[in-house]
């Protein structure tokens, strides 16, 4: 059995539909995809569709734009439900800064002599309701700025970068307890990725399991090299939450992170269920609570 817990759509910044996104994964031999597009779970219902027709597992998810401390970090959530109440309501918010940050971003690019519009941009954001600076990078590339994605993000748009603006994101410790209160299983998406293993140390990642009840970390992923791996996958079996393996697929937006490029173990997909389970029943009963106190 072959599970990848973590891919983008046209939904965000990937350049799949999630109904193409799911036929590939199906033809590449997956058996179980979860679509996580960020921050917004409207691709979901054509992910599922899709996913009944070509006869694999779609698994719901999304993934969170948080920080710590200023910096980034990005939440997995599966099997949360994000149409109403306060994750729904904050993802609102999230959305709303990244349409916000765009035109700063778009100043700065001006300034450092490689302009596009806000026009140029929307033609690659399209109906997403996340813009991302993957569509920014996009644009740079079809004015040819840059060659790719990946010079716009060294040259530009890294954070950090002369074109980075930040933007809202949601405290990571209130991020898991969101997630929870929707009934969903939080995983920390590429922890020590991109040098956020300055951000997430071995003791912080600790302390969201202990004080937040964050249920598992991305561990197999294309950021992170063999030592970070065989340092997650212990700390993970330390701490005794989930250690995943995914893609992080973006279809032509991202290179070397194909569908199935890294994996979940049934067994450990087995634990994310049985977790997911428990979450939606916590948050049944926590209803029940408010309705009878
Ligand atoms: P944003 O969602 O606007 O904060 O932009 C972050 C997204 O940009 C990530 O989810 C990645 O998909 C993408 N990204 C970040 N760094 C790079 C990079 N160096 N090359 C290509 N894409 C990147
Ligand atoms: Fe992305
Ligand atoms: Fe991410
Ligand atoms: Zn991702």
């Amino acid at each position: 059995m072959r599970i990848d817990l973590h891919t983008h759509s046209t939904v965000s910044d990937g350049t799949d539909t999630p109904a193409e996104l799911i036929t590939k994964a199906a033809a590449a031999g997956l058996d179980v995809v979860a679509l996580t597009d960020h921050d917004t779970v409207d691709g979901l219902p054509e992910a599922l569709a899709a996913g009944e027709r070509v006869g694999i597992e779609v698994v719901d998810g999304l993934e969170l734009s948080c920080s710590r401390g200023g910096q980034s970090v990005h939440l997995l959530a599966y099997g949360a439900d994000a149409t109403d109440g306060p994750l729904a309501t904050e993802m609102a918010v999230v959305r709303d800064g990244r349409t916000g940050r765009l035109l700063p971003v778009l100043a700065k690019l001006a300034t450092l002599g490689v302009p596009v519009t806000e026009e140029q941009v929307m033609a690659f954001v399209g109906s997403s309701p996340s813009v991302g600076r993957p569509h920014i990078a996009d644009a740079l590339v079809a004015a040819g700025h840059v060659a790719d994605r990946k010079e716009a993000f060294d040259r530009f748009l890294a954070d950090g970068g002369p074109a980075h603006v930040s933007r809202y994101t949601i405290d990571v410790a209130r991020g898991i307890d969101l997630v929870h209160g929707a009934g969903g299983v939080a995983v920390i998406a590429h922890p020590w990725g991109r040098g956020r293993e300055q951000v997430l140390p071995p003791d912080v990642l600790a302390e969201l399991v202990a004080e937040q009840g964050l249920d598992g970390i991305e561990v197999d992923h294309q950021d992170h090299d063999l030592a970070a791996r065989t340092a997650l996958r212990r700390l993970a079996d330390e701490l005794g939450v989930i250690g995943t393996g995914s893609s992080d697929y973006h279809g032509t937006g991202k290179v070397d992170h194909d569908l199935g490029v890294n994996t979940t173990d049934p067994r450990t997909y087995a634990r994310l269920i049985e977790l997911q389970r428990q979450r939606a029943a916590d948050r049944a009963r926590a209803r029940v609570g408010r309705m009878s106190g």
